[in-house]
């Protein structure tokens, strides 16, 4: 499998929590930006299985979508993605998308509670995610995603359960659940707002688990939850450890066996005729990807000696030992970083 990643890094206005790489859109820039990215297409004559948009706000680009993906060499059936902000999401946006070929959207809900999304910084509202994703599904997507974001200020258990329960009602077949982080150079990181502590965090997460599950939303990564068979194909490429090319400022690649990285400037990018490749890792090593990547999923790594002997210093409770592979509990995602070292080490 090889997975094209696009990074559309346009955004109306900035959220004050976000470190993710963009700039304010305008239609000039998109032009331009269009035309580096295909540009760039040509310089990869090979197959893909899936195609992802994601910012940024690629939706503020939607009517560009169907040039970009006509350079595109892809198998009928192929999963391809939009990430999709409500507040920039109407009946033209959509039938533009789905014109192109787009099958999949993935919309950043964050919350449906009011007071969160504003505390988030976010242009929409409850009313607007929702119709959003009903609107999305009337025009005849079958495969759409909402993320939603754990540990918000003032969020509560119950504020969450009530998130999950009326977003689980509407016609979605994915959910990724991401705790919020502190970035140092974002607003937040500045003037740092008050959110639930390690404890907090970790009681939403778990309960964001068994809530989802419960309606049918399996976990299978530690922020990932689809109904049966709609796992992202793409994002399952990237823990995997399977090949991706990424086009566009800031996008990250794997390919020919070496992982590299564009730079995050959207003038150069616009100017250059070939987008800037900085070698990230030259050679990665496998196995240790293998498992970095791999204990991720709740499909998890096959055991082998080294594994099975570094597991005797993990708790019991924070992974299980299925048909010769190992993979983390709920409660092993949340230490999976110290878990992966004590493996590694
Ligand atoms: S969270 Fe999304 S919409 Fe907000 S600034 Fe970041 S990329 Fe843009």
């Amino acid at each position: 499998m090889r997975g094209l990643y696009i990074h559309v890094p346009f955004c109306v206005r900035k959220c004050p929590y976000c470190d993710f790489y963009s700039e304010k859109f305008s239609p000039e820039k998109s032009e331009k930006y269009t035309a580096a990215v295909v540009r760039n297409l040509k310089r990869y004559p090979v197959k893909f299985d899936t195609v992802y948009f994601g910012g940024g706000t690629p939706a503020l680009i939607s009517g560009k979508i169907a040039e970009i993906l006509r350079e595109v060499d892809y198998p009928e059936g192929a999963e391809i993605t939009v990430e999709c902000n409500p507040d920039v999401t109407n009946e033209r946006v959509l039938a533009e998308l789905k014109n192109a070929g787009v099958n999949r959207i993935s919309f950043g809900v964050q919350s449906l509670n009011e007071g969160e999304l504003e505390a988030l910084g976010r242009l929409h509202g409850a009313e607007s995610a929702k119709k959003a994703i009903i609107l999305a599904h009337e025009l005849g997507f079958e495969n759409i995603s909402a993320d939603l974001m754990l540990g918000v200020p003032q969020q509560s258990v119950r504020s969450l359960e009530q998130t999950i329960d009326e977003l689980c009602k509407l016609p979605i077949t994915h959910v990724s659940a991401y705790l919020l982080k502190i970035e140092p150079n974002t607003p937040f990181g500045k003037n740092p707002p008050e959110i639930p502590d390690e404890d907090g965090q970790a009681e939403l997460y778990l309960a964001a688990v068994e809530m989802l599950e419960k309606r049918g939303f399996l976990q299978y990564e530690i922020s990932n939850f689809a109904k049966n068979g709609f796992e992202s194909r793409h994002n399952l490429i990237y823990w995997r450890a399977e090949e991706y090319v990424g086009i566009g400022p800031a996008a990250h690649s794997y390919f020919n066996g070496t992982r590299f990285a564009v730079p995050r400037n959207t003038a150069e990018f616009l100017e250059n005729h070939a987008q800037r490749e900085l070698v990230t890792d030259e050679n990665p090593d496998k196995y240790e990807e293998k498992i970095l990547l791999g204990l991720r999923l709740r499909e998890g790594i096959l055991l082998d000696e080294r594994i099975e002997k570094r597991l005797r210093l993990v708790p019991k409770e924070l992974f299980r030992v299925e048909n010769g592979r190992v993979s983390l509990t709920p409660e092993g995602f949340l230490l999976s970083n110290s878990i992966i070292s004590a493996i590694l080490s």
